[in-house]
């Protein structure tokens, strides 16, 4: 039996939901399948560590973009693959902002430890890449880090998407389509329009386009958890028909040749 699980180790993006952890920030862990991290926010160790995900088993490391909600803790995940920087080995999948710097700001992680994993692959909008025997592709996003990035997972059961930060832009459904799960990070409700920010209106016209089995939100920032994800999931639902849900804290979903299972969180975070 093949599958994936996703645990959500942090559901929480932008500044303030960061700072103040009204959500906790540490990305997305994949486990089975793959072992791979997706966007080590802070608390992305503690959480992976809370939930009994060794660090070290991760093969694939994965940065959107130079934005601290999503890499903060990338270079712990380095010396953890790395058996603490003794064994070069293992893959990082970066944009050029995070191993190169981009202007007004300067690489997120240090030679030091852009010099352990046995690959660095710079991901550029439209390439894709064999890694531990699946095809990783990134996709398009506009954001304020210009060279943000999102990634769609090709698994033999199924594709991932996942969006990171982006607004939604027409024609950004043609990088996500065919995609089993799609979670896309809504940082602001409906209505609440934010240049180079993800709104549940956008999430709506990218789901609706889009046609997943399920869309997850994440990624919330304070004005939509004040909101209420699951509302604005709903409200998602209703008026395209697609499953949307709103993760929380520690939740689990399960994608493989069985389909799609839903599992309530180990981690004592927010359920909601
Ligand atoms: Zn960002």
């Amino acid at each position: 039996m093949a599958d994936c699980e996703l645990i959500f180790l942090g559901t929480g993006g932008g500044r303030f939901a960061m700072i103040t952890q009204a959500r906790r920030t540490g990305g997305i862990r994949l486990s089975g399948y793959l072992e791979a991290q997706l966007d080590p926010g802070p608390g992305a160790l503690v959480y992976s560590t809370m939930a009994n995900l060794n660090p070290s088993s991760v093969s694939l490391l994965l940065v959107s973009h130079c934005h601290l909600d999503h890499y903060s803790d990338a270079e712990v995940f380095i010396e953890a693959m790395t058996r603490g920087m003794t064994k070069r080995r293992r893959t990082l999948i970066a944009p050029k902002s995070v191993l190169r710097g981009h202007e007004g700001s300067w690489p997120c992680l240090s030679s030091y430890h852009l010099g352990m994993p046995k690959r660095v692959l710079e991901a550029n909008p439209g390439d894709s890449f064999e890694v531990e025997g699946i095809r990783v592709v990134a996709t398009r996003a506009r954001h304020t880090d210009p060279h943000t990035v999102g990634f769609r997972f090709e698994f033999p059961f199924g594709t991932l998407a996942y969006t990171s930060d982006t607004e939604y832009f027409e024609g950004m459904e043609s990088d996500y389509r065919g995609s089993k799960v799609l979670i896309i990070c809504v940082l602001r409700p409906r209505g609440e329009r934010w240049p180079g920010h993800m709104t549940t209106d956008g999430a709506l016209r990218l789901a609706g386009a889009v046609r997943p089995e399920l869309a997850i939100l994440t990624d919330f920032g304070m004005k939509m958890l004040r909101a209420g994800p699951a509302g604005e999931a709903k409200w998602i639902e209703e008026e395209t028909g697609i499953r949307t849900i709103a993760a929380y804290d520690g939740m689990r979903v399960r994608m493989g040749d069985r389909g799609i299972e839903l599992a309530r969180g180990t981690l004592d975070g927010f359920i909601g």
